[in-house]
């Protein structure tokens, strides 16, 4: 390889930490993995999956006060049954966690750990060959009473690839959870973000419900937690409400995510538990709901 390119390479992987969107993405929110495959290789069994807590990194984080937050919580809002993407609206102060690319043994389950602190509920969007190689990891998940959706087998960036091709890996992907949970899995989201109204279409004609993002927290770029929430909160106070963009691969979420939860809380925020409910409107009435932006 040429050195300079490789120190290029080398340069951006650094500035990306290695978990990076798409370039220009940041106005269009798209989002996710990192570029490189490597990202995309199942943890093994023995792969050392957790460090300790380094002291910087929570110095900073606002987790003391969780000792004191006994009794009922506060921060566990409604149950929203969802059979389409139309239902998927929230009030003011109401917010969906979504956690992608897992599952990942070490980090998902400490992830639910937490999520169970707070008496919340989340939404895991498993990457296909993530849920093959660690199907106990998401079957806790859905023990755990999450709601679960897929995310193609590879974590491909659908826009460069054949309509026919997308819809295969869609299909893997939703199969490749399906099995390892043993139970359908209706919602998806896109990889990156990286979706199409014909996309969108298809996925409608099949029942699937595209969970789409309100707020990225950015969780994959190399940064301190206290950063992570400190953006997250941002973007949620100049909204008000929406679907929070996380991903259960990177220590720093499950390091971020009490301090997440705890303002969250403190602001009066509500987290929306979603129940999928089987719809009965004829999928092709699905079509044109899905080809809508959402109102939220
Ligand atoms: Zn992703």
């Amino acid at each position: 390889m040429n050195y300079r390119v490789f120190l290029a390479g080398l340069a951006v992987s650094l500035a990306l930490g290695g978990c990076a969107s798409k370039p220009a993405s940041d106005a269009s929110l798209k989002t996710g993995y990192a570029a490189e495959e490597s990202r995309h290789k199942p943890l093994k069994a023995n792969d050392p999956v957790d460090m300790e807590p380094k002291k910087w990194l929570m110095a900073d984080l606002e987790t003391r006060d969780l000792e004191g937050l006994n009794g009922p919580h506060s921060l566990a809002g409604r149950t929203l049954e969802v059979a389409s993407l139309k239902d998927i609206r929230l009030a003011d102060k109401e917010v969906i966690l979504t956690f992608d690319d897992g599952p990942a043994p070490g980090k998902t389950d400490r992830i639910l750990a937490t999520l169970d602190k707070f008496g919340v509920k989340a939404a895991f969007m498993m990457v296909g060959e993530m849920a093959q190689a660690h199907p106990a990891t998401a079957r806790e998940v859905l023990a755990h009473g999450d709601a679960i959706g897929s995310h193609t087998f590879r974590h491909p960036d659908l826009d460069k690839m054949t309509f026919d091709a997308a819809m295969t890996e869609i299909a893997r992907g939703k199969d490749a959870v399906t099995k390892a949970i043993g139970t359908d899995v209706p919602f998806f989201r896109f990889p990156y973000l990286a979706d199409s109204k014909r996309l969108r279409s298809a996925i409608a004609a099949r029942d699937m419900i595209v969970m789409d993002v309100d707020i990225d927290s950015k969780d994959y770029f190399t940064s301190t937690p206290a950063a992570v929430v400190e953006r997250t909160m941002k973007q949620l106070h100049q909204r008000g409400r929406g679907i929070v963009l996380m991903h259960d691969i990177h220590q720093r979420t499950v390091r971020m995510l009490p301090a997440l939860l705890t303002r969250l809380e403190k602001e009066g925020y509500k987290v929306v538990t979603l129940k999928y409910k089987r719809n009965s409107t004829p999928a092709t009435n699905l079509v044109a709901q899905a080809q809508t932006s959402m109102v939220r």
